[in-house]
């Protein structure tokens, strides 16, 4: 029996990154798997192959998260062809980042929109499910500068920050149906997009942080399967670090 066996996951962008990530180790745990993504088709149906091969039922959306419309259509579409939803990830995500002298109103607007109203959209629209068969288990993708902020990124630190907030709030209201709300905050982990970064530069955050080195999606694709399975049944409402010290 493996942990996530006859359960089905709505990931939300999984194409690349740590949401990839996740969704390859959610297979591997007999999880079936939806997921989403904005515009990488061909990553997309290369992950969907990858997944099927390890022999569960999976499929992709291109589906806009920060969409309110779009949410509820995708929970409709994943029903009809999954029948059942256990567990939502909300973990697509975007940078924009700038001094806020530098930052636009579109800088801010996009990021709060795809960032955190996303994961308003998704949640209201797997409620209803999870109401239902009085289970769920919700995880939203925060990060360290949620918790601590960083300099050049007041839009994203909002965004990561208003995340913990909602899903407390989440947590409270709906802890009496056993629908559970957690958080995690990754640090510093090493996808494409850190990838583009000088080795030098990258070296130094590793250095400085306790466990020596960046994290990997599979990292964080481990705690989201706790959270996911039955093995934290009575952990709602938290604040899970992922990050190798970095906050200590
Ligand atoms: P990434 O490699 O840039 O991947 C982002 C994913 O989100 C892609 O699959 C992308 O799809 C999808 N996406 C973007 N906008 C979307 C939208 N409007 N609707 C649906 N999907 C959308 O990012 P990552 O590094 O894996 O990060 C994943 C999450 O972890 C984010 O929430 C990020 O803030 C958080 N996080 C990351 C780190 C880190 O160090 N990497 C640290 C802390 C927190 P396309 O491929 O189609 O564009």
């Amino acid at each position: 029996m493996k942990l996530l066996d006859q359960k089905t996951a709505i990931i939300t962008g999984a194409s690349r990154g740590i949401g990839r990530g996740i969704a390859l180790t959610f297979a591997q745990n007999g999880c079936a798997v939806a997921f989403t993504y904005s515009s990488s088709t061909a990553a997309a149906e290369q992950l969907e192959t990858e997944l099927k091969a390890l022999g569960v039922n999976a499929k992709g959306y291109q589906s806009n998260a920060a969409d309110f419309e779009a949410a509820q259509q995708l929970v409709e579409d994943v029903m009809a062809d999954f029948g059942q939803i256990d567990i939502l990830i909300n973990n697509a995500g975007i940078t924009k980042d700038n001094l806020l002298m530098r930052m636009g109103e579109a800088d801010f607007d996009s990021v709060i929109n795809i960032n955190l109203k996303s994961v308003f959209n998704m949640t209201k629209a797997v409620q209803r499910t999870f109401l239902k068969q009085r289970h769920g288990s919700l995880i939203h993708m925060s990060s360290v500068v949620g918790v601590k902020g960083n300099a050049g990124q007041a839009n994203y630190a909002a965004s990561k920050a208003g995340i913990i907030g909602f899903s407390k709030s989440i947590a409270l209201e709906l802890g009496s149906r056993n629908i559970r709300s957690n958080v995690i905050a990754p640090g510093f982990i090493e996808t494409e997009m850190t990838d583009k970064l000088a080795e030098d530069v990258v070296q130094s955050w590793r250095d400085g942080i306790p466990l020596k080195r960046g994290g990997q999606p599979e990292d964080v694709a481990n705690a989201c399967v706790f959270l996911a399975s039955n093995l934290s049944n009575y952990i709602t409402g938290q604040v899970l670090h992922v990050d190798g010290g970095m906050l200590t």
